[in-house]
């Protein structure tokens, strides 16, 4: 009879953090040392930081999707589903596979780094009529909306559905904000031309943010240059401003403007998944609260990293910092997770993770960018090179920097044909539609369903 005794290492989550920590672990643990378990609910690994460009058209979803596939020394076991609740007395984690069947899977250790959805609140109307900026899917069928919206606007001889189409509206000044809007507005910029009947002048994008800064992280002066460059391109910047209500056909802003559209993209923040308060474990704003070494105090074999998890940032030196939610911080953490759990296995001591921040790079689209790596402030050509090459170098295979590389140069020579798709044309498809968030169980469900019950009872 084959007995197995090795332990089970389950990694919940493969992104920046998830998969670092995968590949990691195997490359440094003997097969005969420990069985290695992946839940994702995707079969790849999504470069985020380039989404925008995807919904603009630069570049093609399958290019920033990285195949957790490509190397027959990938020897992980992989659960396609995700997890919705995890028991920590017992050790079991539950998950729900793609095909709807909910498991129970035991571990002797659990990583987890099933990173973050996107933070809303409660205003009427958002989750129903908003797009967030978060999964390959929403990037793609964002794109065909945006193209859809000036195919509409074109046919229609109604001045005022005319008007509504042709206004879009960006929630969030932060990076993923700023770029979005940004790279989305020169999309319509340049569709319009293949448009003769529109008026280019009917097109309005606005950018809006509650705070009183765009992405505050960059600094006073790079904050300016990028809100310079948004309204150089007529992007319309409201700061100290956010959302009091949302319809499907118009957007009432807080400072009473009523602006008619059927585009309304949030990307307010982040908030860490849902599946972290599935454990009752402590959290600050939401994170896991772990220590340096990203294990979890009380719970032998407990890790958690990246967007999830709060890692205090000891590289900054403030009482109770804790790390960014960065791919930056993610990828670094990873290795230092991994490297502690075959620590903690092998009984030798952790290492505490530590890294400091290299900056923040900003791709507006076109050759505008600021950027500040190293605390150097850049803009135009020499920051979007910095933003391009850093991204590039990033990207974790081979064929990917390949693919990348291949639709930079064919956009900046071919330009884009704006073809609108249709693929997902009649499918709901709104924040609360592709972010799964509804999905999982309350710790007392956990119970449940690990003891043998139902967990969807009650
Ligand atoms: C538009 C945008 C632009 C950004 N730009 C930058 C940038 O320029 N620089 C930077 O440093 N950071 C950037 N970020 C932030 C960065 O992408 C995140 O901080 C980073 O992805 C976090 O890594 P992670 O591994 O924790 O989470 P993710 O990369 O989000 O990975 C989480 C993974 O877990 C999976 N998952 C989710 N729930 C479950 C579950 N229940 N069970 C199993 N699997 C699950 C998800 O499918 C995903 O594969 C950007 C983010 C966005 C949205």
């Amino acid at each position: 009879m084959d007995i197995v005794t090795r332990p089970r290492i389950l990694v919940v989550g493969a992104g920046f953090a998830g998969v670092g920590c995968v590949r990691r672990l195997e490359r440094r643990l003997a097969a005969a040392e420990a069985d290695v378990t992946l839940v994702t609910p995707f079969a790849y690994q999504l470069y985020l930081p380039l989404l925008p460009q995807v919904a603009s058209g630069v570049l093609t979803p399958q290019s920033i999707a990285l195949s957790l596939r490509r190397s027959k020394k990938y020897r992980t076991r992989i659960i396609p589903g995700g997890a919705i609740g995890v028991d920590l007395a017992s050790k079991v984690c539950v998950i729900r596979t793609i095909t709807d069947e909910i498991v129970n899977e035991p571990y002797d250790y659990i990583v987890l780094a099933p990173g973050s959805v996107t933070r809303t609140f409660d205003i009427p109307g958002l989750t129903d009529n908003a797009f967030g900026m978060k999964t390959l899917a929403e990037a793609a069928y964002i794109r065909d909306h945006v193209i859809t919206q000036l195919d509409l606007a074109d046919a229609s001889n109604d001045p005022a559905e005319r008007a509504a189409r042709l206004q879009f509206v960006v929630v969030g000044g932060g990076y993923a904000g700023t770029e979005t809007a940004a790279c989305l507005q020169l999309l319509t910029h340049n569709a319009v031309k293949r448009y003769p009947r529109l008026d280019p002048g009917l097109i309005k994008w606005h950018l809006i943010d509650i705070a009183p800064k765009l992405m505050p992280e960059l600094g006073d002066k790079l904050g300016r240059s990028a809100q310079e460059v948004l309204r150089r391109r007529g992007i319309e910047v409201s700061l100290g401003v956010s959302i009091a209500k949302a319809g499907p056909q118009e957007v009432t802003f807080t400072d009473g403007r009523v602006v008619p559209t059927h585009t309304l993209i949030w990307t307010a923040g982040v908030v860490a998944s849902p599946l972290i308060a599935t454990l009752g474990a402590p959290t600050v704003r939401g994170r896991l609260s772990v220590t340096s070494h990203m294990d979890l105090p009380g719970h032998d074999g407990v890790f958690a990293l990246g967007d999830a998890a709060a890692v205090p940032d000891e590289a900054k030196g403030e009482e109770g910092a804790i790390c960014p939610p960065t791919a930056q911080h993610a990828m670094r953490q990873a290795k230092v997770a991994a490297d502690n759990v075959i620590a903690h296995l092998r009984g030798r001591s952790m290492r505490p993770y530590a890294h400091k921040d290299l900056g923040l790079v900003v791709d507006l689209g076109g050759t505008d960018a600021v950027s500040k790596p190293l605390g150097i402030e850049l803009r135009g050509l020499p920051a979007q090179a910095v933003a391009r090459g850093y991204h590039w170098a990033a990207l974790r295979t081979g064929v990917a920097k390949a693919r990348v590389l291949t639709n930079w140069t064919l956009n900046a020579v071919a330009g884009d044909d704006f073809v609108r798709t249709g693929f997902q044309a009649r499918r709901p498809a709104k924040l609360k539609d592709f972010e799964y968030t509804d999905t999982y169980l309350t710790p007392e469900q956990v119970r449940a369903q690990v003891e043998g019950g139902h967990p969807e009872a009650g």
